[in-house]
């Protein structure tokens, strides 16, 4: 998919503010830091498009950007962000939650795993909350210039090893480098191709 134009257009407090559920939407989401807004910019071909956090975790909006006046992307807030309050979080949970289970149009999630980690709890079990809500999501590896290629390979295979665990079938899964721009391509070419459905 060649990126020919990528717009911000709002950020919403609930799911029941988003735009007008016109056109298909990916998601993604994952731990705070993992690389998520730097991953949205490389997609898009847009250094500024979503900011990258200095405050990771600070604003609990649900952000939709228009890329090719044909798709939403969505930056939804990450999880795990250690500052957060109780009555933050829990807020948080009920958002995403709305969203993913209401919002009409949702077409898959991307969820963001640090590549230089062994599986980590916190991911595992937001991933077991997608399955229970019947979410189709796929996973992406980011940060993967940090670690050798060895290291990547054995966390991603740690992961879906991990998975196995409680899932009859694995998601796809991609990993990214955003300073290598590593995985554009495949995750551009995946939407593409469910957008064609
Ligand atoms: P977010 O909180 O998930 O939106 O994370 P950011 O996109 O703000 O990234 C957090 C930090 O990780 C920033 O300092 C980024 O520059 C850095 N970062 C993100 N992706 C990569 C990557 O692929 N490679 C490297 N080396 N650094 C990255």
């Amino acid at each position: 998919m060649v990126i020919k134009s990528a717009e911000y257009l709002i950020s919403s407090p609930d799911w029941e503010k988003c735009p007008t559920p016109t056109w298909p939407e990916y998601a993604f989401i994952g731990r705070s830091n993992v690389g998520k807004s730097s991953l949205i910019n490389v997609l898009a071909n847009n250094e500024k498009l979503a900011k990258t956090s200095g405050t990771p975790g600070k604003t609990q909006m649900i952000n939709h950007f228009i890329i090719n006046k044909s798709w939403y992307l969505v930056d939804l807030p990450g999880y795990g962000f250690a500052k957060r309050s109780m009555s933050q979080r829990r807020q948080w949970q009920q958002m995403i939650e709305n969203y993913l289970r209401k919002r009409p149009n949702l077409v898959s999630v991307f969820v963001l795993i640090d590549s230089r980690h062994a599986p980590q709890k916190i991911d595992i079990d937001f991933i077991n909350q997608l399955g229970e809500w019947n979410i189709p999501f796929s996973l992406v590896f980011t940060k993967a210039d940090k670690s050798t290629q060895a290291e990547v390979s054995r966390n991603v295979k740690a992961f879906l090893q991990k998975m196995r665990e409680t899932w009859q079938f694995l998601p796809p899964n991609f990993v990214t480098s955003t300073v290598k721009k590593t995985g554009r391509d495949a995750i551009l070419t995946y939407i593409d191709e469910l957008n064609a459905q």
